[in-house]
């Protein structure tokens, strides 16, 4: 099944991407035919040129075990709409979540800019940078759904993972930069002292695919080890999403990007990588601390 429903995709999807209404359906549809797997409309999207869009809200849970504190886990794509790899990486790896039945807990906003990605934009139906609004009083219905979405949940998660693209040809608040970045990386926020950083590991099993990973050591003016850009508390003037999550629900975000001169199949790879060694990594660090 996964094969096919990817290909199915990768065919509509070739370069330069492109989503329709129907696929959009299907994706939400191959959602709730997941074991495990519960979706919900948390929210209605409307735009001249589509129309009225579900925004979906998806949880993953093994029926309750009991003596178990399984890792609670927060997975979102799609934020900027012109960046499908996660999307179609975090249904991938839900499939495989579900098939192999892992222990965890996963809470996840599978597209979060359903008009965007519609338009192939990064912008959203109401043309925000959704990335750039991420406050309890954003006018952007899409931000509205999700802030209170979580508020509603009123659960802290171990991590968030935030999976991106990186194309230097979009302008972007960042572009001024002089630095753009030319192959795979992450941004990481770890604020725990007591836990170790995961992106070595993520970038790690990246390059072990054989997808490059940036050797830059600036990226977007940023400082960069190994295609890893480690994030303190300091960053507080742009309000996206990782700002939003550490400041309110998380003291680790995995924030990824491909790059989209790569083909999309590699990108999808790439972000199911990073979603499978994260979340490996991050079982590992918890059951070391039993
Ligand atoms: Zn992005």
């Amino acid at each position: 099944m996964e094969a096919s429903f990817i290909n199915q995709f990768s065919e509509q999807l070739s370069e330069p991407p492109t989503f329709s209404r129907g696929s959009y359906r299907k994706l939400l549809a191959a959602y709730s035919a997941l074991p495990f797997v519960t979706i919900e409309t948390i929210s209605t999207i409307t735009s001249t040129d589509f129309g009225e869009i579900p925004l979906s809200f998806v949880r993953y849970a093994l029926p309750m075990q009991r003596d178990s504190r399984p890792l609670k886990l927060l997975l979102t794509a799609g934020i900027h709409g012109d960046e499908p790899a996660g999307v179609f990486a975090l249904y991938r790896y839900m499939l495989s979540l579900s098939l192999r039945e892992i222990p965890i807990e996963v809470y996840a906003f599978p597209c979060v800019n359903p008009i965007g990605v519609l338009r192939n934009s990064r912008l959203s139906s109401a043309h925000f940078d959704l990335n750039r609004q991420m406050t309890r009083n954003s006018i952007a219905p899409e931000v509205r759904a999700l802030v209170s979405t979580l508020e509603h949940l009123g659960t802290s998660f171990d991590a968030a993972f935030d999976l991106h693209e990186d194309n230097p040809s979009v302008q972007c608040d960042f572009s001024g930069e002089s630095t753009q970045a030319e192959a795979f990386y992450l941004y990481e926020s770890n604020f725990d002292p007591m836990r170790k950083p995961i992106g070595e590991q993520i970038v790690r099993a990246v390059t072990q695919a054989g997808i490059p990973v940036s050797t830059q050591r600036s990226i977007y003016g940023e400082r960069a080890i190994n295609g890893v850009v480690q994030r303190g508390m300091e960053r507080d003037k742009i309000f996206d999403l990782e700002r939003f999550l550490t400041m309110n629900y998380t003291d680790r975000v995995i924030t990824s990007e491909t790059y989209v001169a790569r083909t999309l199949a590699e990108r999808i790879t790439a972000q199911t990588i990073v979603l499978e060694s994260g979340v490996r990594a991050l079982i590992e660090q918890s059951s070391g601390h039993r």
